[in-house]
């Protein structure tokens, strides 16, 4: 007999995998010999009373033996003499694109404006410690994509759009921990990543893949409104049956781009505001009810969403354990965001706290048309590049200090490396913003008590929280609506956002531009 059965226990229990199978013969009520096989399926912490109790989901097989667990690796084939399809951006949606393509008998050719993931850390290292931004060598621009020096973060709702769990497996294939598959809000962490991204690399440069870095594609060869291929900053064309755009949402140069060959774009709502840190063992001690967490349970986190005047405000990508980092591209702008390695072991907690934007709210930038919104972001991070003393020094301020209109005399330690600088945050943002940010802090402080505190920092500015620009492109095909051939993908699209969605994307078109080609 075959059997899934949930149980809690509590974090001591649930510690100790060897005696999982006790509990198993206890919940089930069988003798423990009659238990051949089990495995977790699903570990969940529930913290919602000071009694903290870890939900297990276990299969098991009583009596009887599984049948045999074939765990055959997907099938990746030499394309080296296949048809081409060009991939711009090796993020997520691009390195999934490629897997699939390959999977599916077609030969992807990736143009990457960054650097390969190892030489890439080294501008990383320089952008902490010496303020060097390199544009095409940063926290968004290199191979893996912005995903890559991350939280790496896996939970995703986009789950109707595409199969997570073909994600999470090929993840897996590629180094990461089977645990990922079991934890209901799995995540990597910044120093593991790396590795799994140049595995996906050896994968695809194996099969016959090709790979170019440091090319950054600035010109797209359209004949009668079919794109052929694209032109790189190296003078190089590279011509393919499809083009799939998967630059991610930081890559401003590639909507110009799109605007001035009179490419058909939509302007899109977004979100914006500031990074908030607090102690990690602050947001321990609220979320798990107790003082410390001690050793068996993972740094907490928080998910925190209120209205606002008629706008949602809103936890984004929280970081336990993490640090907050530059993720600007440009030389002229500070952007923060947050990451952590898997052990999630630093002593500050992070977050974005943003407002939901409205495309009423760029309306000052309506002469630039689909490109409104990124002017509005530009001219924030702008803002926030002066205020900040025209470095990567993020200005910050303390979280009662901003509501009380009060500038920060002393400013608490932070994960930040560049460092942070006194400054007023509501010089830097739009009032309809500060406004709402107000409110809301206060509000969280009423689910999560001691939130609302001058111990929190808030950094300037969090802007880049998802495209706000949208490359239209149609339902089922997934085709540019104008440029035939066009295929844009992942984030830069505007119809995705993180990692595992961004992939997900990367999955599906990748199938529709096979589809365009059979149907040839
Ligand atoms: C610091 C940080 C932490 C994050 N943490 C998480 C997290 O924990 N979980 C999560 O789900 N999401 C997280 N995100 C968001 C996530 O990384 C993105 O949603 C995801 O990477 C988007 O994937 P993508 O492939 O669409 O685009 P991207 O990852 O942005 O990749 C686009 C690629 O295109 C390249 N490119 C751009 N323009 C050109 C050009 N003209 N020519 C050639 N190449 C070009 C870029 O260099 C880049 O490699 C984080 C982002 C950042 C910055």
């Amino acid at each position: 007999m075959q059997k899934e059965i949930t149980f809690y226990l509590s974090p001591e229990e649930a510690a100790n995998s060897d005696v999982y199978i006790n509990y198993l013969s206890q919940f089930t009520g069988v003798k423990k010999t009659q238990i051949s096989y089990f495995r977790l399926l699903k570990r969940t912490i529930d913290a919602r009373s000071r009694n903290i109790k870890i939900h297990l989901t276990f299969e098991v097989f009583i009596d009887e033996l599984p049948p045999q667990i074939i765990t055959e690796k997907r099938k990746y084939i030499d394309v080296s003499n296949k048809k081409a399809v060009v991939i711009v951006g090796a993020g997520p949606a691009g390195l999934f694109a490629a897997l699939k393509l390959i999977e599916l008998g077609i030969k992807p050719v990736i143009i990457e404006r960054g650097k390969d993931v190892h030489t890439r850390k080294l501008d990383i290292a320089s952008l902490n410690r010496e303020n060097l931004m390199n544009e095409e060598s940063n926290y968004c621009f290199g191979e893996g994509g912005a995903g890559t020096f991350s939280d790496g973060k896996l939970y995703t709702r986009s789950t109707k759009r595409g199969n997570v769990k073909e994600i999470l497996d090929i993840l897996i294939e590629h180094g990461a921990s089977e645990e990922i598959c079991i934890d209901a809000h799995p995540h990597i962490g910044t120093d593991k990543l790396p590795k799994i991204i140049s595995n996906i690399r050896e994968t695809i440069v194996n099969c016959g893949g090709e790979y170019h870095f440091n090319s950054k594609v600035t010109d797209l060869i359209i004949e009668n409104s079919i794109i052929r291929g694209v032109v790189t900053n190296n003078k190089d064309s590279y011509f393919g049956e499809s083009v799939i755009l998967a630059t991610g949402h930081s890559a401003s140069d590639v909507y110009h781009l799109l605007q001035e060959k009179k490419v058909a774009l939509e302007v899109k709502p977004f979100a914006i505001g500031v990074r908030v840190e607090h102690q990690q063992q602050l947001i321990d001690s609220i979320q798990y009810h107790q003082p410390e967490r001690g050793n068996l349970l993972p740094a907490a986190s928080y998910n925190v969403i209120q209205q606002v005047e008629g706008r949602g405000v809103f936890s984004f990508c929280m970081c336990p354990g993490g640090i907050i980092v530059p993720a600007s591209t440009g030389k002229e702008q500070v952007v923060v965001n947050g990451m952590s390695n898997s052990q999630r072991n630093s002593p500050f907690a992070n977050a974005g706290i943003v407002v939901g934007l409205e495309v009423e709210d760029f309306s000052q930038y309506s002469e630039y048309g689909a490109l409104a919104g990124l002017y509005f972001q530009s001219a924030i991070e702008k803002a926030a590049f002066n205020a900040g003393g025209k470095t990567q020094t993020a200005p910050a301020q303390r979280m009662v200090d901003f509501v009380n209109d009060r500038t920060s005399a002393n400013l608490p330690p932070t994960s930040y490396i560049p460092g942070i600088v006194s400054a007023s945050i509501k010089e830097i943002l739009p009032h309809f913003i500060t406004s709402r940010l107000k409110l809301a802090f206060k509000e969280f402080n009423n689910k999560m008590k001691g939130f609302y505190t001058n111990e929190a920092v808030l950094l300037g500015v969090e802007t880049r929280t998802s495209s706000p620009v949208r490359i239209p492109r149609d339902k089922e095909t997934l085709e540019h609506i104008q440029i035939k051939n066009l295929f844009p993908c992942g984030e830069g699209s505007g119809y995705a956002g993180g990692i595992v969605s961004s992939a997900i994307d990367g999955v599906r078109c990748a199938e529709k531009v096979v589809e365009r080609i059979n149907n040839k």
